[in-house]
């Protein structure tokens, strides 16, 4: 059986309060939801705990967390909206309400139809950013466990994916929940395709494994020298990536796969700048590929330090130099603008930031009555690269 310790145990971010609030909205969805099952053959709770967890992990705040246990009772069960506003207070009545409409908006999948689905999607996240959190949470984990469904609905819903939920994912700046969105998609779209891809991967892993272990240990060695504190990680990209490149640009898959990635964490911007002079020492960069997104930050909030090396063999070597909390901005985005209020001004003015940003969108909308030409402003105004 599901239990609501399952999430309590991840909430040491909360107050203890908000956690006993918590386990409240689970104890009500849990009894609403009692005799419903999900296909997989679980019991129904399993899954808008499992939507909680995750929206735990990107610590979201206690009044979304409770919007998430109860994001299904408005549809599938008696509860209505006043009951939960009665109980747990009318911020979280407006999520569950928002995540509920939102479920009822028909998307489009044809490629044109892309802005107007976007559209639709902020003018959801206007009343509340968190509403499309919790979509998007809710997408992910049932994406997680699609395969429990008909391979007709599985193919459905994978589509609508990789049309329409990855792209937002994309474009509110949750990275590591795009790649994930698109390579479940993909699997489940293309099974045969991901099958050889993924086997391709593994095995051309392995002839990586002598440059990537080189590169590592010059970098450490450089940054020790340096007396430079600093995590350094490979990156590889994620399956759909390469099938869509390789498909795009009719490139081999070595051409697409053999560029090597590495990423160094360290404690501050002074030392991210210190971290690119010492790599620029190591190897040669390449002209022209250098990008200074700490001092001009992508409108998402992006920041990082991209440069281009000469490496070992004249390996082309793509280095992302970036802060912790960059870290943590690059790979939440929207997200990790929402956390939970610690009081901490600079998250507090992360959060102003994208209240700023949501209302320059809603501007651009209603100034813009075409769907089309709104995207535009948006990829202009807030997505350039
Ligand atoms: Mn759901």
């Amino acid at each position: 059986m599901p239990k609501v310790s399952d999430l309590t145990s991840r909430l040491t971010y909360l107050k203890p309060e908000d956690t006993a609030q918590i386990e409240a909205a689970f104890q009500l969805s849990d009894t609403a939801h009692t005799g419903q099952f999900r296909v997989s053959g679980e019991p129904y709770i399993s899954h808008p705990l499992a939507v909680a967890e995750i929206l735990a992990e990107w610590h979201l705040d206690a009044q979304a967390l409770m919007a998430a246990l109860l994001h299904d009772v408005m549809e599938d069960t008696a509860i209505t909206k006043q009951e939960i506003g009665e109980k747990f207070g009318k911020a979280v009545a407006e999520l569950v309400d928002g995540v509920s409409k939102l479920d009822k908006i028909e998307f489009q999948t044809e490629v044109h139809a892309q802005a107007e689905n976007f559209r639709k999607m902020l003018l959801a996240m206007a009343r509340d950013v968190r509403v499309i959190l919790i979509k998007i949470a809710d997408r992910l984990h049932n994406m997680r466990t699609l395969g429990a469904m008909a391979p007709e609905k599985r193919q459905r819903i994978a589509r609508e994916t990789l049309e329409i939920y990855a792209p937002i994912a994309n474009r509110l700046g949750l990275n590591s929940v795009y790649d994930e969105l698109e390579d479940l998609s993909f699997r489940h779209l293309y099974p045969n395709r991901f099958d050889v891809l993924a086997k391709a991967v593994k095995a051309a892993r392995g002839n990586r494994r002598e440059v990537v272990g080189k590169v590592l240990e010059a970098i450490n060695q450089k940054l020790k020298d340096c007396q430079i504190e600093a995590t350094i990680t490979g990156r590889e990209k994620h399956l759909y990536s390469i099938y869509k490149k390789m498909q795009g640009k009719s490139l081999t898959f070595s051409e697409v796969f053999d560029i090597y990635g590495f990423r160094v964490i360290v404690k501050d911007v002074p030392t991210c700048y210190l971290t690119l002079g010492a790599l620029h020492q190591l190897y040669k960069p390449i002209p022209g590929k250098f990008k200074d997104y700490i001092a001009i930050p992508k409108a998402n909030g992006y920041q990082s330090l991209h440069t281009t090396l000469f490496g070992p063999f004249g390996t082309p070597i793509e280095i992302q130099i970036r802060s912790q909390d960059m870290h943590k901005i690059a790979e939440a985005g929207v997200a990790s603008h929402w956390l939970y209020k610690s009081g901490d001004a600079e998250i507090n003015e992360m959060q102003q930031k994208t209240h700023n940003w949501l209302q320059s969108l809603l501007e651009i909308q209603s100034e813009s009555g075409d769907a089309t030409e709104f995207l535009e402003h948006i990829k202009v105004d807030l997505f350039p690269d």
